[in-house]
């Protein structure tokens, strides 16, 4: 029976109601928010009535119970894996989305290397944020798409797998996802909890480490807010029975250099390699040791940090990940040799105006300037550009000259670099002092109380 049939013979619950009722700030039940879910899920909820619904649930807020129910209903929309027949343990890591935040794609097979299980589902492109799906997709051949006997079988022979949502796995969220993603309405504790959670807790994992951003290029602009959400994500994980930890970090600028698609994963590459923009490094490392830690891999965060720098320099981490690449389909050339992935045919830098100390930059501008170059949707149709985006010159921090350049543009469009151009410049600021030196890893929410770590 239809949802709209449902609601008809139960004479119970309408969409316009449910709407109107967060429109105006009630509690909606477990059975409303089931009803919501199910329908959209099945298409029998039309676009337009979830918008309303998302930007009056954006706005008012959801409760605790509302947003429990929601995870549930999402969660259920779908199947949840059973991977009992892998006797490691089987460990996640996510963000909750930033600008240059590529460290999925360096965790995955770094976890794999270690030992650990990682049977990860990612998202794409969303707002001013940088999806996982739409880097691993710019590897050439490369499937993000695969059935639920290929993702095991890719983790029976190297450990990890990296899949978006599907028919089978969290439908609800696949949904939703891209709905939020052109409505105006992602910045949402509740919505991303929801989001997040149903996606991680379909995988049958035994634990996850969430990377929750701050900071102009996140979604959670102010740490309080950060911390808050950190909190909703850990308690809804640790209700379910994961072990979790949420690390709060730095996202008021991108993260490592590059930012685009294919530049994403040439970076990447650069630290499976032992190369690589430091911070990039440390932060990959640090939510390593975490998974390492939750995983039974490693005593303590600092024996974890060890472990994945050995994994690196091995060069175990690497092949567990151009292992991956070629068993999800993507051509293993393109690992070894990064020229081989898609590159940009222009390149214009945007130059310091002035001479000084860069000592700040408007990160959320840098994630629009990149969708303005091709680099992600500003609707549902669009088709991305992998190979464009934006290199960053300069950091916080760092001293820069008057004519020097600040970053530069690898576009395929004069018009969208022109465009590009103008979010940038105004989006980094040059003073005479250098600004106070800030720390990358702000908290960490949920930590077991027995650990060595700073
Ligand atoms: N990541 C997700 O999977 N969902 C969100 O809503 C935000 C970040």
């Amino acid at each position: 029976m239809s949802a709209r049939e449902e609601s008809l013979t139960s004479g119970a619950i309408r969409t316009i109601d449910v709407i109107r009722r967060k429109r105006d700030g009630h509690e909606l039940s477990p059975a409303e928010i089931a009803y919501l879910v199910r329908g959209y899920t099945r298409g029998e909820i039309p676009d337009y009535q979830i918008s309303a619904w998302l930007m009056a649930a954006l706005v008012r807020g959801l409760t605790r119970a509302e947003t429990a129910a929601l995870t549930d209903s999402m969660l259920h929309s779908g199947r949840i894996l059973d991977l009992s027949e892998f006797t490691a343990a089987k460990v996640d890591k996510h963000s909750t989305g930033g600008v240059g935040d590529k460290t999925s794609l360096i965790l995955a097979p770094l976890a794999a290397a270690g030992g650990l299980i990682v049977p990860m589902i990612s998202g794409r492109a969303l707002g001013h944020t940088g999806g996982t799906l739409d880097k691993l997709e710019s590897i050439p051949g490369l499937r993000v798409d695969l059935s639920l006997t290929r993702f095991r079988r890719v983790l029976r022979a190297c450990g990890c797998s990296m899949i978006g949502q599907t028919a089978e796995i969290a439908p609800a969220d696949r949904k939703f996802y891209s709905l939020r993603d052109v409505t105006g309405t992602v910045e949402s504790p509740q919505l991303i909890c929801a989001s997040i959670m149903s996606k991680k807790l379909a995988e049958g994992l035994d634990a996850l480490v969430l990377d929750v951003k701050t900071g102009s290029g996140s979604f959670m602009k102010t740490e309080k807010d950060a911390v808050c959400l950190a909190e909703l994500l850990v308690e809804t994980s640790q209700r379910m029975g994961k072990k979790t930890v949420a690390l709060v970090t730095d996202m008021d600028q991108p993260l490592g250099l590059r930012v685009g698609n294919s530049l994403e994963v040439e970076e990447c590459v650069d630290i499976l390699h032992g190369r690589g923009p430091q911070d990039l490094r440390d932060l990959a490392l640090e939510l390593a040791a975490w998974m390492f830690h939750l995983g039974g891999r490693a005593k303590t965060i600092p024996e974890g940090r060890d472990l994945a720098d050995r994994l690196i320099c091995s060069g175990q981490a690497l092949e567990t990940f151009c292992k991956m690449v070629s068993l999800q389909g993507g051509d293993p050339a393109a690992i070894e040799d990064p020229a081989r992935l898609p590159r940009a045919k222009h390149r214009s830098a945007i130059t310091s105006a002035r001479s000084g100390y860069v000592s700040a930059i408007q990160c959320e501008d840098i994630g629009t300037a990149c969708i303005v170059l091709g680099g992600g949707r500003e609707t549902k149709e669009d088709r991305i550009d992998p190979s464009v985006g934006i290199v960053l010159n300069k950091k916080i921090g760092d001293r820069v000259s008057a004519g020097e350049p600040l970053c530069t543009l690898h576009h395929n469009s004069a018009s969208r670099a022109a465009e590009a151009r103008k979010l940038i410049e105004r989006s980094f600021q040059v003073a005479d002092a250098p600004p106070p030196p800030r720390s990358l890893i702000r908290s960490v929410i949920g930590k077991p109380n027995t650990l060595g770590t700073p």
